[in-house]
Formats: C-alpha cells, sequence, structure tokens
C-alpha cells in the first residue's frame, strides 16, 4: 500500500491523516475548505513534537528529528477527488449526514480503483445504506475510529451486509499498520463503545437526578471504585455535551432502548448551550 485518501480534514480526519502519514503513506486530503489542510498541519504539527516525547510511540522514526517531522508532514497534501485514482485505501471522516456522505460515496466510486477500499469513520450511519451509493459494496467498510486518534489505540471495524471478508481483514491490518487494535463489530447501534459507555453515563445522570449522591461523588465513586480515569460527568463534559446527546439520540432511536433515552437534564444543559469544556460550562464550571 502506497496511498492514502482522506475526505474531511476536521478533528478526526486530519489526525487520521496524521497516522497515515506517519505509517509512510502519501496521504491526499480532500476537503470542503481548501485553506482547512495548510492551517491543520500546523496543529499536527504539534502533535508530532508531544510524540517524539513518547518513547513507546508506534512510529518512532517518523518523529525522531526536525527534519523525520517535516518529512511526516510533508507527506499529505491538499488534493480534489480526480487525485483519488492512484489510492490504495480511503477513510471518509466528513460531518455526521447521510446525504453528505452518500454523495461523497458517489464521487469515490467515480474516481477510485475498482480495488480500492473505501472505508468511512462515520459513528452511527448504516455502512449498508453507504456502500450502496458505490457499484462495489463489497469494498465499503466502518472504521470508527476515537477521539483523539492519535491518542486512542482502538479501531472499531464494522461489516456491512455485502462487505467481503478480504476487506474486514485488510481494515484489521491497516489499523494495526496505523498504530491501533483493530476488532471487528456489527453493524449495530452504537458499536461496542459507544453503547456500553453511553449506557452506564446515562445511568449515572438518573443517578443525580434521583438525588442518589451528588455529582462530584458519582464522579468519584466511578474513578475510585470502577477504575475509570474519568467520572462519567467529567468524561460527557469531555466529549462535549451536543456530540453525547446526538449520540444518545441515534442509539435511542435505532435500538428503541430505554436505557439510552437521554436524561432531561442533559437536554436541559445542551439547550443552555452548556455543551462542556469546549463551552467552558456543562456538568461543570472551567
Ligand atoms: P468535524 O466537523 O471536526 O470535521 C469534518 C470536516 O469535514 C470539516 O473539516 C469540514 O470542513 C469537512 N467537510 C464538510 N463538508 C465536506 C465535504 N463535502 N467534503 C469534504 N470535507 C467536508 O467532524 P469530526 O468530529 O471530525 O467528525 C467526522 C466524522 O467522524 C463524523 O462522521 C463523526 O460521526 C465521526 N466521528 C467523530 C468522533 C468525535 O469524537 N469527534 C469520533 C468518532 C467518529
Amino acid at each position: 500500500m502506497r496511498k492514502l485518501g482522506i475526505v474531511g480534514f476536521g478533528t478526526m480526519g486530519s489526525e487520521i491523516a496524521l497516522l497515515g502519514a506517519l505509517a509512510g503513506l502519501e496521504v491526499a486530503v480532500a476537503s470542503r475548505d481548501p485553506e482547512a489542510v495548510p492551517a491543520g498541519k500546523q496543529r499536527l504539527a504539534k502533535l508530532l513534537r508531544l510524540a517524539s516525547r513518547d518513547e513507546k510511540f508506534f512510529a518512532a522514526a517518523a518523529v525522531a528529528d526536525d527534519s523525520a517531522r517535516e518529512a511526516t508532514l510533508a507527506r499529505i497534501s491538499a488534493a480534489g477527488y480526480s487525485d483519488f485514482g492512484d489510492c490504495d485505501y480511503v477513510i471518509e471522516s466528513a460531518p455526521e449526514d447521510l446525504r453528505l456522505k452518500t454523495f461523497i460515496f458517489e464521487q469515490l466510486a467515480a474516481h477510485c480503483r475498482q480495488d480500492c477500499i473505501l472505508a468511512t469513520n462515520t459513528s452511527s450511519i448504516s455502512i449498508t445504506q453507504l456502500a450502496e451509493a458505490t457499484a462495489g459494496p463489497q469494498r465499503v467498510v466502518g472504521m470508527h475510529f476515537f477521539n483523539p486518534p492519535m491518542q486512542m489505540a482502538l479501531v472499531e471495524v464494522i461489516p456491512g451486509e455485502q462487505t467481503s471478508p478480504e476487506t474486514v481483514q485488510a481494515a484489521l491490518d491497516f489499523s494495526a499498520r496505523l498504530g491501533k487494535k483493530g476488532i471487528k463489530v456489527a453493524e449495530t447501534p452504537g458499536f461496542v463503545v459507544n453503547r456500553v459507555l453511553m449506557a452506564m453515563m446515562n445511568e449515572a445522570m438518573r443517578l443525580l437526578e434521583e438525588d442518589a449522591a451528588s455529582m462530584q461523588d458519582i464522579d468519584d465513586a466511578m474513578r475510585l471504585g470502577a477504575g475509570f480515569p474519568l467520572g462519567p460527568f467529567k468524561l460527557a463534559d469531555l466529549v462535549g455535551l451536543d456530540v453525547y446527546l446526538h449520540t444518545c439520540e441515534s442509539i435511542y432511536r435505532q435500538s428503541g432502548r430505554e436505557s439510552f433515552k437521554p436524561s432531561p437534564l442533559l437536554v436541559k444543559l445542551v439547550e443552555e448551550g452548556k455543551l462542556g469544556r469546549k463551552s467552558k460550562e456543562g456538568f461543570y464550571k472551567y
């Protein structure tokens, strides 16, 4: 494999592009905003400096000194779909919007080679439905990264109904090449991590609404009694309460399970614009 295509250069796409460059690939980025790539690369340069201090970093040679870091960043360039003809692998990480992603997959099917694998980083949109926008649904697969991709070591690999076993294996192998552990998950609402995490966090919110314990005590309980690095309220503030609510609503809609019904307290905070750390107030003040 030589060339990776990335669609969308926001929170997730920019760091996934960097992971590709660190793995030695040429990375072509299609972004809506032409300025996004040069601006985003400045932020990525800082991440490379941080990574150089981590002795266990998976691509130590690519961050070893200034010239190695510059060479890594130089492998990432702004592109259009017409530059995707020689890509071996593409990861789409545009906003979570079915119409937009369908349009992007139509473009990818039109411009990429028949044997190029087309992956999506969607959190909740059907892989099977996106694959229908292409003539080759067997090569379409979900690759769900975690935020921030440079730090989080997991990728959930999700086959659609027609994804071939070879494509699933290629996605698992590619996850390893990007320094991640890939796990295969069925196309089920929330996949594994969000499904387990959100049920737990919703339960914490219910306990608070029932006045069973204070917010700080519930956070301490899960840190000290269950070994979590962050309590559920601190974690929800970090994720962003709007993002959390959106994911929760999506899993609730798809699964119908009461454990994913968003808590009224969460809905109220989002309506008030209290979105967590990014807005300086959520469950906590920052
Ligand atoms: P983001 O808004 O930070 O980035 C999206 C990027 O796509 C932006 O740079 C935007 O300019 C660009 N874009 C918009 N329209 C485009 C188009 N037509 N063509 C190309 N680029 C376009 O969003 P994000 O948080 O990076 O999320 C991207 C995807 O990753 C979503 O599907 C989301 O569900 C998924 N995801 C997000 C997280 C997270 O925690 N943020 C975690 C896992 C998966």
